[in-house]
């Protein structure tokens, strides 16, 4: 393919016309509505490290619970952290919120058009400010996702693996994007990318821009985009404790607002190292019920989970009674540690 080919939107877009993926927070082509910028915004933190499936029943619950960025700004903090919870990277929920906040204080409600005053708002970062100013706005941004790295990687043979390809990538892409059509345009490499040119077996065969690839032409797309070899991830280790008094309360404790799952409700334990020191919330006859595995971004977490039954009185956390539990307002690493307990916890 070649720098600044002229027909490459116009088929791409025409494909999207007709094949364009159908997805709640976005507007058909050719519809004559504006696309929302508050669902395109939220749909975009949402989808960050996450896929379409995974947040499609979020997108759902907030836009019903708060259907404007005035509503999400006036919400609860903990209603928010508990309708988020089990989307993971919880600092963007909490960016997420001063975000609607800004808008709704210092822009009157209303998103600003351009990416560079986008960037400015928390949580939003060049990709996403893009991805708002040119399908919510028409401005004519270049949209680089993961997808876009793949398929631009492919279109033009780039063989510099990932992370070191993404400045050529990015210029590639900018040569590439239309003045018309901007938003149509970035969604349309996005279908390409999750629905034809996917990680592993790209579909080649009925690619709409087939003609224009280089990596196809030379049978070698499916080895592209090549990456970086990452170190293996480190193991860290940690106890979470589940106490349940006589009249079937549970403790819970918010974390710290900064760092991993910070703001959101969790069961006390122990820091999360290498070898960490067991610091049981009260003194009791703590039974080990066995171990969660979770995995973050950057490491392998193994818990041991200890119970026990007991009045005594925690120096941290607070109990919840039973009927005001909703182990599904947990971050998935607790979800994990309420279901290896779980039936010693019913059966106080
Ligand atoms: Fe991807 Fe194949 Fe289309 Fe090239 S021809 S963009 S490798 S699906």
């Amino acid at each position: 393919m070649h720098k600044g080919e002229p027909d490459f939107a116009r088929v791409l877009l025409d494909w999207y016309d007709a094949h364009a993926r159908d997805l709640p927070w976005r507007v058909p082509p050719g519809s004559v509505r504006q696309p929302d910028p508050y669902r395109i915004w939220l749909s975009e933190v949402m989808l960050q490290q996450t896929t379409v499936a995974a947040v499609s029943g979020y997108f759902a619950t907030f836009t019903q619970r708060w259907p404007d960025v005035g509503a999400l700004a006036a919400a609860d903090d903990a209603d928010v952290m508990a309708a988020w919870a089990g989307l993971g990277y919880y600092a963007r929920a909490r960016n997420l919120l001063k975000c609607a906040r800004m808008v709704a204080g210092e822009y009157d409600g209303v998103f600003p058009d351009s990416a560079a005053a986008l960037q400015r708002l928390p949580g939003i970062g060049p990709y996403t400010a893009a991805a708002i100013a040119a399908i919510a706005y028409g401005q004519s941004e270049t949209v680089v996702d993961g997808n876009v790295d793949r398929v631009i990687s492919r279109l033009f043979a780039i063989e510099t693996p990932l992370p070191d390809a993404k400045p050529d990538i990015r210029a590639r892409a900018g040569d590439l994007t239309p003045s018309q059509r901007p938003g149509d345009y970035a969604q349309a490499m996005m279908d390409l990318g999750a629905t034809i040119c996917t990680p592993s077996s790209p579909n080649c065969l009925i690619c709409p821009v087939t003609g224009f690839c280089t990596a196809r032409a030379r049978g070698i797309a499916a080895e592209l985009p090549k990456k970086r070899r990452k170190p293996p991830k480190p193991v860290r280790r940690g106890y979470a404790y589940v106490l349940v008094n006589s009249d079937s309360a549970v403790l819970l404790e918010r974390r710290p607002d900064k760092g991993l799952l910070g703001g959101m409700l969790g069961w006390p334990g122990s820091a999360w190292e290498d070898n960490p020191d067991p610091v049981p919330p009260v003194d009791a006859d703590w039974r080990a019920v066995g171990e969660v595995r979770h995995t973050f971004t950057h490491f392998h977490l193994r818990l041991a989970v200890m119970i026990a039954i007991s009045d005594a009185r925690p120096e941290r956390g607070a109990f919840l009674a039973r009927d005001a539990f909703r182990p599904g307002d947990l971050p998935t690493v607790m979800k994990k540690v309420h279901y290896l307990a779980a039936s010693i916890i019913d059966s106080v």
